[in-house]
């Protein structure tokens, strides 16, 4: 029999009305040019009913009609996150950081009718302008920027502020849409061939939130401040601004500020609780606190994911400057909370450690299974090693196939019976905890056996002299593939590779020791700074040391 529960939508309409109203007083803080601007959630909500009819009785926005945003961790950003959703429109996040090419193709792939552009990030909309489909008939330019560069635009360009004013403060929320509408675009950032969209619903968004929420992952209260350092350009901030309206953390976001230098002086200005970045932000920080005298005792938590965090560097927070890292996993089609490493109960600070290097613990809503190159389901218990897939109510099922098309199922990313194949490969121990040990795409096979990049990056990493490290495979003529180790030195290093080849041996098995190496400047990244080892494949002739 069917229960008697009321059946109501989880949508961001609710989230947007209780933010603003019992978090009335909550505040977004955002680090500008001329120093940081606060509004209370009270103003946001206010703010984007005002954007919302603009939206519609301006710019015509109807239905499920798409609009853009192309701006960095903002107030302005945060208003359109709720307004465009709430709504009944679907918010499409464009990355700033894709090349020119994959971004007019996302934005004509997804039809979208109006972007919400920073002023400080016109040349680059301008820059592709042409390439634009005639779908697109307006553009919104949010804060201070050389409009000129629309000129040739053969739609409407308006000015954010001036298009909201004198806008009602209320507006007919859609409350009671669907929950399985589309909310929310966000395309992967293409590491392999064309990006590809997901399309995040009401009721996605609403049930990531809530676990976003919980005790033993952020955890967010009023009392909290989070810095959401990772875009919410990428997979929603890790659904930081929306759980931030709902819970009433606030939240401080760093514009383009995201040097060390500016981040480390945001952190002791404006003392945030809790904040979530990719490792390499985390890597570049760290140096200046090391060098600086900035207070972040206000950091109760940082969480460190989108690509594996080496053990040396959250043990170097730690021991350092008193702060707690968290490791995370997930990805864009995951929403993108997958798994969180919080150690079990009761354990001293030394026993926590090998917990807290892992991935994590999937939480109740995500179900994990490993696969093995067969086929077969792989067993948990922290050895056998296979694919990992998941399944939940905010994982993707399928990819968006553009304007008017059905949905898309690729064969590699969807098993038969609808789990998503992550593409990651690692174990799982019998008490829940996953540990990575590569992309598929990155394992290294030689001579029939896998080595795992991500445990030779962490050892070289985990050398006082390395400040980054990347390991690929490379082809072999005897072995099939073998790793090619890159290092970045940090400045006035004097190792050299063969100290490093020692440093490692002490570490891991002889025949996973590359022979091949490179001192590199710098370790190229993708659009979302993870380690593009795609380009390092292609670019970078080796050393042979033996
Ligand atoms: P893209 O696929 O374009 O890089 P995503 O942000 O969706 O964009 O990337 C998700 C991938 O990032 C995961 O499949 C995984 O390979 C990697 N990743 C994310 N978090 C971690 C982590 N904590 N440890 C190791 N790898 C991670």
């Amino acid at each position: 029999m069917f229960s008697t529960m009321q059946d109501v939508p989880l949508t961001v309409a609710r989230i947007l009305e209780h933010g603003s109203t019992v978090h009335a007083r909550s505040t977004v803080t955002t680090w500008e040019a001329t120093g940081p601007v606060v509004r209370t959630y009270a103003e946001v909500g206010a703010r984007a009913a005002r954007l919302a009819h603009a939206l519609r009785d301006d710019l015509g926005v109807t239905g499920d009609d798409r609009v853009a945003t192309l701006m960095w961790n903002n107030d302005f950003h945060l208003e359109a996150y709720l307004a465009v959703p709430a709504m009944g429109a679907v918010l499409h996040t464009l990355n700033l950081r894709l090349p020119a090419q994959q971004l007019s193709f996302i934005v004509n792939h997804a039809a979208d009718r109006v972007i919400i552009v920073n002023g400080s990030v016109l040349p680059l909309l301008a820059a592709v302008l042409p390439d634009l489909a005639p779908t697109l008939k307006h553009v919104v330019v949010a804060g201070p920027g050389d409009r000129s560069l629309l000129a040739d635009f053969a739609g409407g360009v308006h000015d954010y502020d001036e298009l909201i004013a004198d806008r009602p403060t209320d507006f007919p929320w859609q409350r009671d849409i669907d929950e399985r509408q589309a909310a929310v675009l966000c395309y992967t950032s293409g590491t392999t061939g064309d990006p590809k969209g997901v399309l995040y619903s009401h009721r996605s968004i609403y049930l990531h939130c809530m676990q976003v929420n919980t005790g033993d992952n952020f955890a967010f209260t009023p009392r909290d401040t989070a810095l959401p350092v990772v875009p919410m350009f990428h997979v929603n901030a890790w659904g930081i601004p929306h759980a931030a309206f709902m819970s009433g953390a606030n939240l401080l976001m760093p514009d383009r500020f995201l040097q060390p230098k500016p981040m480390a002086e945001m952190i002791a200005a404006v003392r945030p609780t809790v904040s979530a970045a990719v490792p390499t932000i985390w890597s570049g920080l760290l140096d200046e606190l090391d060098a600086g005298d900035y207070d972040t005792s206000s950091l109760r938590m940082v969480v460190i994911g989108g690509s594996a965090c080496p053990p040396s560097l959250m043990k170097a927070y730690d021991e350092r400057h008193g702060i707690r890292v968290l490791h995370a996993w997930g990805m864009t089609e995951t929403s993108p909370l997958g798994s969180f490493a919080q150690p079990p109960g009761g354990l001293t600070p030394e026993e926590e450690w090998p917990y807290r290097i892992t991935q994590g613990l999937f939480p109740a809503s995500v179900e994990a299974r490993l696969i093995g190159p067969g086929g077969e389901r792989m067993p948990h218990d922290g050895v056998a090693a296979g694919e990992l897939e998941v399944r939940g109510p905010w994982i993707a099922g399928a990819y968006y196939g553009g304007a008017g098309q059905d949905p898309v199922r690729p064969d590699d990313k969807f098993s038969e019976d609808g789990w998503l194949r992550t593409g990651d490969v690692g174990t799982i121990t019998a008490d829940g905890y996953l540990t990575l040990t590569d992309r598929a795409k990155d394992v290294i096979k030689s001579g029939g056996e896998w080595i795992s990049s991500v445990e030779l990056e962490n050892a070289l990493m985990g050398h006082p002299e390395v400040a980054e490290a990347a390991v690929v495979a490379v082809p072999d003529e005897k072995w099939g593939e073998r790793p090619l180790a890159t290092v970045v030195l940090r400045p006035g290093a004097s190792a050299g590779l063969r100290e490093l080849r020692t440093f490692l041996a002490e570490r891991i098995a002889s025949w996973q020791l590359p022979e091949r190496w490179a001192i590199v400047e710098s370790v190229p990244k993708t659009s979302v700074g993870k380690f593009d080892k795609k380009v390092i494949r292609a670019s970078y002739a080796a050393d042979e040391l033996d």
